[in-house]
């Protein structure tokens, strides 16, 4: 299965959700692919600094791996000093893996803003981008985006990089910084976060009462 392609979410995981987990685990299925590959950001930089440090999002991401066999982690972005670029986490894929097709999945969110990220027009080299719905949104697609657009997946298994696919999951209105707020004033969050991680939050004592 050396060859089997990858899809790739990144993230700050912050805390890791079922917003990130399910639309993912649906993704893998409408584009064929059958590995999801973690990757959280050591330092995330388009954004105010995590409240949880690098070892405890990855940890928490290893927790929620657990929940499903086609899930797994790379923790390469923690071994790097500097910011956790995109660009240069694809080019060791690369380097690892020359022709096997990779995806990067993203938000719709992260799609609008994708033209702010380091060298992102050397991304699609690297990767296919697959975008997935996520609720608030609904915008056009931008430019680059369009021109790449394919509207049947297969090629995604076909080609190691280069197109784009906009995939339709079930709206997950989810986001860390509701569920940050939530645990920081002691609120139920069972059914939003994989059991294992809201014990692992409850025993570091992650959130409650802290503030951004
Ligand atoms: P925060 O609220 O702290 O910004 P987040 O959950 O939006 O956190 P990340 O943990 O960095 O952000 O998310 C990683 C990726 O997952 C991003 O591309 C983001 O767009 C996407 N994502 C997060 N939540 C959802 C969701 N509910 N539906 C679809 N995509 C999501």
């Amino acid at each position: 299965m050396s060859h089997s392609p990858i899809l790739i979410l990144g993230g700050t995981f912050d805390p890791i959700h079922f917003g990130h987990l399910k639309p993912a685990l649906e993704t893998l299925d409408a584009i064929g692919y059958a590995q999801l590959l973690l990757v959280p950001a050591a330092r995330p930089p388009h954004r105010r600094a995590p409240l949880a440090t690098a070892e405890q999002r990855l940890a928490m991401a290893r927790l929620a791996a657990d929940t499903d066999k086609r899930i797994e982690v790379d923790d390469r972005e923690l071994h790097r000093q500097g910011p956790s670029w995109t660009i240069d986490t694809l080019q060791s894929f690369r380097k690892q893996w020359p022709q096997r097709p990779l995806a990067l999945l993203i938000g719709e969110d992260s799609l609008h803003q994708f033209s702010t990220w380091k060298h992102w027009q050397d991304i699609p080299q690297l990767a296919h981008i697959v975008a997935m719905h996520r609720p608030g949104e609904q915008r056009s697609l931008p430019q680059w985006a369009s021109k790449r657009a394919i509207q049947n997946p297969e090629i995604l298994k076909k080609q190691p990089a280069g197109r784009f696919f906009f995939v339709k999951v079930s709206p997950n209105p989810v986001s860390a910084t509701t569920l940050r707020a939530r645990l920081r004033r002691g609120e139920d969050v069972s059914g939003m976060i994989p059991d294992k991680v809201i014990d692992y939050i409850q025993q570091n004592q992650l959130y409650r009462g802290k503030h951004e």
